[in-house]
């Protein structure tokens, strides 16, 4: 079948992006599913930091390549061996198809999926598999498993969370990485308890996840840090307790005088070393530094060895929230249900495919937290 997508064939174009247009929007042929695989219409589709970074060259990804991987979707049609998803079904994007039996699948860390993340590097599904070509019959390459700027997608079945037909589906796509980052991070990776201190530094989609998160985990104090003030006033809607703006004041002496000395967690979700050294600076003795952004591959940190063993403090790693898909989105589902966790405040207005290049300029300035492409809107 032939599908409408966005296109990327070259990395680190100028901004702004809607002079400069690295997303082509053209037709691409698109094979049936195949064994294990699905056929997905998109409904919606989240523009997350991350599709910038590869964008930007942070994350250099091959190309030509289909971006997008935070989506819901209807199942249109099933290849063999899928048995637990039916057509019509509707599903959310996981972008690492856990393959369920690797060293990290086995013990029960499927985001770390040693399959998946190669897979992932190549732009393929998880079999290997490219369902793609543009007019001149190339292979266009799968970001991520999902490809979600097209309207229709080919995902292996590992790729698919099914969930319940009364929950917003176009919306429910923010499960798939926003929020599923954000709120794991706190959860899962940090596991944070009711009254402890948390700042979270960088209020995107994930950070301000991570805000929500925080609060559902009874946080107190919960310190939001950006440079954006109407970012920190949103994080205050959110439930940060107090707001820092970076520019203005230096974060980590207000973060430590604001708790006696510093949190117990502090969470980096920019992708800056730098922010992820303050972070640190942030913390009080035995605290903890969450890193969540991706930071390009030449950035290293530099933080103090001397505190890290002297005040016993950790720095580590929170990749896609160290979340279970399968059992964290509809736990995460029910939450949002109850009223917990009020994903549409993250919502900028939404766009058309056709938009796209615009919508990347935005999230790049800062000017859109989390921008959804909704499919025949
Ligand atoms: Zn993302
Ligand atoms: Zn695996």
């Amino acid at each position: 079948m032939r599908t409408h997508a966005a296109v990327l064939y070259e990395r680190e174009k100028n901004q702004p992006y809607a002079q400069s247009l690295p997303l082509i929007i053209e037709e691409v042929e698109l094979e049936h599913p195949g064994a294990d695989e699905v056929l997905v219409e998109m409904v919606g589709a989240g523009l997350c930091h991350s599709d910038l970074s590869t964008l930007n060259g942070t994350l250099p990804r091959p190309v030509p390549m289909i971006l997008g991987h935070e989506a819901s979707g209807i199942v249109r049609e099933v290849g063999t061996g899928v048995n637990d998803i039916k057509v019509d079904d509707h599903v959310v994007f996981s972008f690492v198809p856990g393959c369920g039996h690797c060293q990290f699948c086995a013990v029960g860390r499927p985001a770390l999926c040693e399959n998946g993340a190669k897979t992932n590097m190549a732009g393929t599904l998880l079999n290997g598999g490219v369902r793609f070509r543009n007019a001149n019959g190339q292979p266009v390459m799968h970001y991520l498993g999902v490809a979600a700027f097209a309207q229709y997608t080919v995902a292996a079945q590992e790729s698919l969370i099914k969930i319940e037909k009364d929950i917003p589906l176009d919306k429910a796509a923010l499960f798939g990485c926003a929020i599923l980052t954000g709120v794991g991070a706190v959860m899962n990776t940090a596991r944070v308890a009711p009254g402890e201190g948390v700042a979270i530094f960088g209020l995107g989609g994930v950070g301000l996840s991570a805000v929500m998160g925080a609060k559902i985990a009874g946080a107190w104090p919960i310190i939001a840090v950006d440079l954006i003030a109407s970012r920190l006033e949103l994080a205050k809607q959110l439930g940060a307790d107090f707001a820092i703006h970076a520019g203005e004041v230096n974060p980590i002496a207000a973060v430590r005088d604001l708790t006696r000395g510093g949190v117990e967690y502090a969470f980096e979700a920019v992708g800056n070393t730098k922010v992820l050294a303050q972070a640190f600076g942030a913390t009080r003795t035995g605290g903890k530094t969450i890193a969540i952004g991706l930071p390009h591959a030449s950035q290293q940190v530099s933080i103090s060895g001397l505190a890290l063993v002297g005040l016993e403090k950790t720095i580590m790693g929170s990749f896609m929230g160290s979340a279970i898909p399968r059992r964290d989105i509809p736990r995460l589902i029910s939450l949002y249900q109850a009223g917990r966790l009020p994903l549409d405040m993250l919502l900028s207005p939404s766009l058309a495919l056709d938009d796209i290049n615009e919508g990347f300029d935005k999230l790049a300035q800062g000017t859109a937290v989390r921008q959804l492409i909704r499919f025949n809107a």
